[in-house]
């Protein structure tokens, strides 16, 4: 139930922002997933408007952006895309990624992983 829990973090996100920000309604919700997260962005979606349920945000639209994947290489530097990770992608740990320039495995993720609200549309 990942889904579940990310939806919900994202409902809090949203709300509190929509609390600050002194909104009526809130119309849209962007939310970004990086690639090489494991979410169904159906899942998710069908999760948040549950938690959207009798607050501001009842009936927002929520849209979903991938964001593609890329790194950083710890050994030679290489900063970019990186092919299609070897390994077992359905993970929860996720696919074990190596530096597509000189295979070092010590590859930091700049991004792919991030499952953030990027963008929340109100009325006020
Ligand atoms: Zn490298």
């Amino acid at each position: 139930m990942h889904e579940a829990s990310l939806a919900n973090s994202i409902v809090q996100v949203v709300l509190r922002h929509a609390d600050r920000a002194g909104a009526d309604m809130v119309r849209s919700v962007t939310v970004e997933l990086g690639e090489w997260t494991t979410f169904n962005p159906e899942q998710v979606g069908f999760w948040v408007k549950i938690g959207f349920e009798k607050t501001v945000a009842a009936g927002a639209r929520v849209y979903f952006k991938k964001v593609s994947g890329s790194i950083r290489c710890g050994s030679c530097g290489y900063e970019g895309k990186c092919p299609e990770p070897a390994g077992e992608t359905g993970s929860w740990i996720g696919p074990v990624l190596s530096c597509p320039n000189c295979g070092h495995t010590e590859v930091e993720i700049v991004h792919g992983r991030e499952a953030v609200v990027r963008k929340i549309t109100v009325d006020r």
